[in-house]
């Protein structure tokens, strides 16, 4: 047995460093391994590429490229062997939400229930509060699900909440997501100009608490293409967010041709349904990582044994726009 590796941390020479780094922000559904090898048919996917012991080496791969501070997952149905775990080795703390029904748990060998996980890099954020929510549609509880969770940064105090979902799949259901958006909206508008007992009236002055509620992050696998109703509620909701991924055009409007692309037995399946939402006044978009051309994707499209899931994961920075009003 050797002693663990020597842990050696940077000093940071300036001390504005930690507080004008952009959070980055990673939204991605990762495939859930049953669902993949047991109800998905990618028919020109090899079940080899779709193999856990490797395929979780690619995904972990993916997040550790970028980094992200925060990471939005769907679909993890190895959270407690693999994801938690690991990611917790590598600095992050993390909250699982799985969904009460998943279709993961009719899948011959399957490894639990499939849902949404939220991580963030605990150096940089203190967790102030954690909410699990059950999505409701027409005040009827659904199988979908989201996390919300209020994080303070340690090095400028500023609070912010990031929620993740995962919304119901398939056409024919654009009424039931958009009510099931309409409920995490008002979940959100809640929990967002809720008073936070743990916070005190100096940070209620910092994060703009009394005047216009805590900035929003939210990223999900919203099943559902710009054009439909749960993304014109999100879009014109009073909580002003506005998507990141709409940066990447040339027009700066407009989302990217596509963040998932499958080929099952019906047909080919290339869509935009992942996002990353942002509070409009209190973040800008420093950055956002491309999307891979279908050239890269290759014929045989999404996953394959270069990419381990059929959705692409996003990745943007956002920085906040203004200084807190206590450092003016
Ligand atoms: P959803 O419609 O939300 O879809 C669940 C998953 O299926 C998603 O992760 C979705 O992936 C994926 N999916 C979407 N389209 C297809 C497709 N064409 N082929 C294969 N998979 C696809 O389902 P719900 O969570 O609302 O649950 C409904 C399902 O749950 C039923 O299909 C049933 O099998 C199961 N169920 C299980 C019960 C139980 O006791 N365990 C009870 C009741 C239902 P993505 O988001 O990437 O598109
Ligand atoms: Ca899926």
């Amino acid at each position: 047995n050797r002693p663990p590796r020597l842990h050696r941390d940077f000093m940071m020479t300036r001390a504005c460093s930690l507080q004008n780094a952009p959070i980055r922000v990673m939204q991605w559904n990762i495939l859930a391994q049953a669902l993949g090898e047991g109800k998905d048919g990618f028919v020109r996917c090899p079940m080899e590429a779709l193999n856990w012991s490797e395929r979780k080496y690619l995904i972990l791969e993916e997040i550790l490229t970028y980094r992200p501070d925060v990471l939005c997952l769907q679909e993890v149905d190895h959270y407690f062997d693999t994801f938690q775990p690991v990611l917790a080795s590598l600095g992050y703390q993390s909250s699982f939400c799985p969904k009460p029904c998943s279709p993961c748990l009719e899948v011959h060998n399957n490894n639990g229930p499939d849902g949404c996980a939220l991580f963030f890099n605990r150096r940089r954020f203190q967790l102030l509060h954690t909410s699990h929510l059950r999505l409701s549609a027409m005040l009827l509880k659904t199988n979908q699900v989201a996390i919300v969770a209020t994080l303070r940064c340690r090095f400028t105090g500023r609070v912010f909440c990031v929620a993740v979902t995962h919304l119901k799949a398939r056409s024919g259901w654009e009424v039931f997501r958009s009510a099931q958006g309409a409920h995490l909206l008002q979940q959100l508008c809640e929990l967002t100009t809720q008073s936070h007992p743990e916070m005190d009236d100096e940070n209620r002055t910092r994060v703009g608490e009394t005047e216009d509620g805590i900035p929003l992050v939210v990223c999900g696998d919203f099943n559902a293409e710009p054009s439909e109703e749960v993304y014109r509620r999100f879009m014109t909701s009073p909580l002003g967010l506005d998507s990141a991924y709409k940066c990447l055009s040339e027009d700066g409007n407009t989302e990217p041709p596509y963040t998932t692309w499958k080929i099952r037995p019906s047909g080919e399946s290339c869509s935009t349904l992942d996002y990353i939402w942002y509070s409009e006044r209190a973040f800008q978009v420093d950055a956002v990582l491309k999307i891979p051309s279908e050239e890269q994707i290759g014929p045989d499209r999404l996953p394959s044994y270069h990419y381990p899931s059929d959705h692409l994961s996003l990745v943007c920075d956002l920085r906040f726009s203004q200084q807190p009003h206590r450092f003016m």
